[in-house]
Formats: structure tokens, C-alpha cells, sequence
């Protein structure tokens, strides 16, 4: 009989078994909402990135149907062969006006514009910059440029400019941030990287997955937020988290995105959204030029679960942003820190190694707009309870 040659699969599964950090996907029985059920279970729900409540809105939902209805449900191709539709040109406008920028191109998800855009821009020869602390979808990008990645600790701008230092003035560089960090929920140091960038001539790119509708001016993202207009060059924003529905775009100049057009992998290989999910994006675009009141209720909401923890004396590490840490420590403590909120009536996901550091393990809250006030006390008298059970507090 043949041996399964993929057995050792079980042995690593077993492993993270032993470890506590085996987990089981919670399946979500209905719309991702503030209360929401999962597993069987109504739960106060903090671990979305829906952070304002339009994956559920009835505007996206309105023009998602409508478009879904007038143009079908698939786009039917890559955007170079026959998949560019009159909707993805007319996102990619309302996008590019949004930004600030002359153009944009829109990706199948943030992931695809991170890991598309960075193996795009470089090659062998050139070099990365890059915080220790970036997305894997800017670490991959990066791999498959087949550039050197010189990695600088988190935010440490001494160490980034000894790399930059030491690296010949005509070699080409791709300084790279998050502009919101999604483990801790701190600020990429915006200001002083494009300082750096100007002085050492590098390619400077942010990646506003977790600013975008979040930071800046109606949710323009960090350069807006720090006022850097025209010191990035290359800006990704994502449609998946607080704009709520699916995908990722690029924000730069016409050039840099016409090129993006021919030479942008997931562009030219992987077929262009449903032309619901374009139409979804643009009503969420909409909302933010037109009502930033709900960005206000985001940071309203943000503030009094913040305070409400640190005042329970949770170590909250030093997040900027509707990103909560709760750091437990070990990861199997984070794990049982996560699961008794559940069976309390708290989902806030445990995240370990080697997503954080080893000792660092956390459960990871997100507040979105959505959240009442009642949502929230709930959710802080459950971490009060759970927290002096475990002794965390
Ligand atoms: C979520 C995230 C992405 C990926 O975005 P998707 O649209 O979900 O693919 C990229 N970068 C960062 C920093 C993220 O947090």
C-alpha cells in the first residue's frame, strides 16, 4: 500500500497540540456584527477588523445587489484579457481622488497589493529596508523580488539608518513600514522614515491596512494623519478591513501605477473582483467622504474600552490605535485567557508565536463603530472576572 507521503503533517499538528496552540476555526453563524454568534454562542465580538461596521451596511449590501444584478456575479477574466469592468475603472477614480494620489490600482486583497507591488518595483539588485515587525504579505513581496532584506528592529530608526549608511549611494531601496502595526496596534514612525527616505533617496512605502478608514482625515490612512502628502511613494490601503468588503489597492503616481498595470503579478494572473465587491467598495468610499461622524464613534468607543482595561491593569502594550493587546505572556496562557472570554461571552482571538514574540502572547480586541456602550462594559466586566482568574490582574 502506498505511505501517505504527507504524514508528517500530523506530527506538526500534534505538536502544536502538545504546545496549547492548536486551534480550531470558530464559525461564524451569521453577519459579522458587533454581538454576533459564533459556535453555537452570542458573543460580544472584538476580534473583526470591521472597524466601521459596513461589512454589514446596508449601503454596501444595496449597491453589491444592485451591481451583482446589472453585471453578473463574476467578472469572468484577469483585468488584461477581458475582467476590466466600467465599476473597477470607476473604484480605482473615486480611490485615487480619496488618496490624493494620481492614480491607483485595486488588488484581489491587501495581501495580493503588498506581495504584487514590492516584487514588482525590485529585483536582485536592489535592497529592502524593512521593520522587523511587517505584514508577511510585505515579507513575501520582498522574497519574491529576490532582494536583500535588511531588517532593522521595531521602529528603530538609528538602526535603520546604520543599514541605509552602509549600503551604496546607487543602489536602488525600498524603505517599507506598516503604517499601523496589527499585532500591537502602534504607529509606524511615518515622519522620521521619510526623512530617512529623502536623505538616503529610497523608495518609501507604507502599508495602511489597519489606517485606512481608521487614521487621517474622513480614514485617509497615516500620510494624511502625519500630513506626509507626497513623501510616500508608494501608499497600499486595504477594502477588507474597515471599509468592509474585499481588496487592496495601491496609491502613487500615474507612471508607478501604469507600470503596475503590466508588470504587477496578482494584476496580470489572478481574475478581477465580482463586480458587486467593486460596487460594495465605492459606497463604502462614499460614506467616508460623506459621514466621518462614524470614524468619530470608532475613536469614541476606542477610547473607553483603552481606558477601561488600563484601568483594570491589563498590560495593553503601547497600541495608538482600535488595536487592543491584552498581553498574557506564554502562549498557552493567551489561549486560555481567549477561550474562557468565549465561554463568558468575550470573543477576542489568543494570538502566540510565531505571529508575536514568544513570551509576548496576547489576545489581540478590535472596538469598531458598531459597539454600544453596554457592548463594551459587558465585554470589560468579562475580562475583569477571567482576568483575576488567571492572575493577570
Ligand atoms: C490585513 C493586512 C493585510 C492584508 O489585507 P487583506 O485585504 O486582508 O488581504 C496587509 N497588511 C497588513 C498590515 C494587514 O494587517
Amino acid at each position: 500500500m502506498r505511505q501517505d507521503p504527507l504524514a508528517y503533517l500530523a506530527t506538526e499538528l500534534d505538536n502544536l497540540r502538545r504546545q496549547g496552540l492548536y486551534r480550531s476555526l470558530r464559525i461564524l453563524e451569521g453577519k459579522q456584527e458587533a454581538t454576533s454568534r459564533f459556535d453555537g454562542k452570542q458573543v460580544v465580538n472584538l476580534s473583526s477588523n470591521n472597524y466601521l461596521g459596513l461589512a454589514t451596511h446596508p449601503r454596501l449590501i444595496d449597491a453589491m445587489v444592485k451591481a451583482t444584478l446589472e453585471f453578473g456575479a463574476g467578472s469572468g477574466a484577469v483585468r488584461t484579457i477581458a475582467g476590466t469592468m466600467t465599476i473597477h475603472m470607476e473604484l480605482e477614480r473615486r480611490l485615487a481622488a480619496f488618496k490624493r494620489t494620481e492614480a491607483v490600482v485595486v488588488f484581489q486583497s491587501g495581501f495580493t497589493a503588498n506581495a504584487g507591488t514590492v516584487s514588482a518595483l525590485l529585483n536582485k539588485d536592489d535592497v529592502i529596508i524593512s521593520d522587523e515587525l511587517n505584514h508577511a504579505s510585505i515579507i513575501d513581496g520582498c522574497r519574491l523580488s529576490k532582494a536583500p532584506i535588511k531588517v532593522f528592529p521595531h521602529k528603530d530608526m538609528d538602526a535603520a539608518r546604520k543599514i541605509l549608511k552602509d549600503l551604496p549611494a546607487g543602489q536602488r531601496k525600498l524603505l517599507i513600514t506598516d503604517g499601523v502595526f496589527s499585532m500591537d496596534g502602534d504607529l509606524g514612525p511615518l515622519p522620521a522614515l521619510c526623512d530617512l527616505a529623502d536623505e538616503f533617496g529610497c523608495i518609501m512605502m507604507v502599508d495602511d491596512a489597519h489606517a485606512s478608514g481608521v487614521f487621517g482625515k474622513n480614514g485617509r490612512g497615516t500620510v494624511d494623519h502625519f500630513n506626509m502628502h507626497g513623501r510616500v511613494d508608494v501608499q497600499v490601503g486595504t477594502l477588507s478591513k474597515a471599509l468592509g468588503s474585499l481588496g487592496g489597492y495601491v496609491a502613487g503616481t500615474k507612471t508607478f501605477i501604469e507600470f503596475l498595470y503590466h508588470r504587477a503579478r496578482p494584476f496580470l494572473f489572478s481574475t478581477s473582483h465580482p463586480p458587486g465587491v467593486a460596487a460594495a467598495c465605492i459606497a463604502a468610499v462614499d460614506i467616508l467622504e460623506n459621514e466621518p461622524g462614524i470614524i468619530d464613534t470608532l475613536w469614541e468607543n476606542t477610547r473607553f474600552f483603552k481606558k477601561g482595561l488600563a484601568d483594570l491593569g491589563f498590560n495593553t502594550g503601547i497600541s495608538e490605535s482600535p488595536i487592543t493587546p491584552v498581553i498574557a505572556g506564554e502562549g498557552a496562557l493567551a489561549m486560555k485567557l481567549s477561550d474562557r472570554l468565549f465561554q463568558e461571552g468575550v470573543f477576542a482571538s489568543g494570538i502566540a508565536f510565531p505571529t508575536v514574540a514568544r513570551d509576548k502572547a496576547r489576545v489581540r480586541t478590535i472596538v469598531t463603530a458598531a459597539h454600544t456602550r453596554q457592548e463594551l462594559q459587558y465585554a470589560l466586566d468579562v475580562f475583569k472576572k477571567v482576568g483575576q482568574e488567571l492572575g493577570l490582574i
